[in-house]
């Protein structure tokens, strides 16, 4: 993979709004934005704004991606569970971080073409999911980071459960789409440690059937 002098830009800009883990950088630099967004947005793939995707979703604005990276501080041994797929975008970032991803979509559409779009980039650390975030992956649990890319009103009981002591979760928390903030959650020897870090605006983690058509 190379960067492009958009890719280039956008890096100067995300460093301008606060983001300095260099690794990040590097990973937002290096994958490809343009091979996630429909032909008729390519030409606003590094703008820093949020884009609408198949099946009524979006793929967050690059800032967001940057800094909900950022806040989960993950290793390069690190086992990374995502809920939230959508096109695939945030897990190619996260790939170039961890040793695994393994993302959960309940649109098997969505699932699909993530795929294709993570085989097309050349990632293989990344292994799609189609099912119910709300209950996580108890496969291949426990995670050293969870990261939620939809919003929910609690942290859902069976991912705090499938993260390691020591791990963390990155999650948008908050009743209504007004008053939701990333959340940070530590799981600690002593207990689950939370803060607010900022207000956000995210589609919703669906209750419900998981669309496997
Ligand atoms: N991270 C994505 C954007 C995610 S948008 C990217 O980089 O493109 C949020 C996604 O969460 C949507 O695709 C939506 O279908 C999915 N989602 C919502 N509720 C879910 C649930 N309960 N389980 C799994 N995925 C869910």
């Amino acid at each position: 993979m190379s960067s492009s002098l958009e890719q280039i830009n956008l890096i100067m800009q995300l460093r301008k709004h606060g983001i300095h883990d260099t690794r990040v950088l590097r990973a937002m630099e290096l994958v490809p934005r343009e091979e996630f967004v429909a032909q008729a947005f390519r030409d606003q793939a590094y703008a820093d704004a949020a884009l609408p995707i198949a099946c009524g979703q979006t793929i967050s604005q690059p800032y967001i991606v940057a800094y909900m990276t950022e806040k989960l501080g993950v290793g390069r041994d690190d086992i990374v569970l995502e809920i939230g797929t959508g096109t695939g975008y945030q897990s190619a970032i996260l790939s170039q971080l961890c040793r695994h991803v393994y993302t959960i979509e309940r649109y098997k559409e969505l699932q699909k073409s993530a795929s294709a779009n993570l085989a097309r980039i050349g990632v293989t650390n990344v292994t799609t999911i189609i099912g119910d975030g709300w209950i996580g992956w108890p496969p291949k649990a426990p995670y050293d980071a969870i990261i939620v890319t939809a919003a929910a009103p609690e942290p859902p009981g069976a991912l705090l459960e499938q993260l390691k002591t020591g791990g963390r979760m990155i999650l948008p928390l908050g009743e209504t789409r007004e008053t939701q903030f990333i959340t940070q959650i530590d799981k600690t020897e002593d207990g689950l440690e939370q803060k607010e870090l900022l207000p956000v605006r995210f589609v919703p983690l669906v209750k419900g059937r998981v669309k496997r058509r």
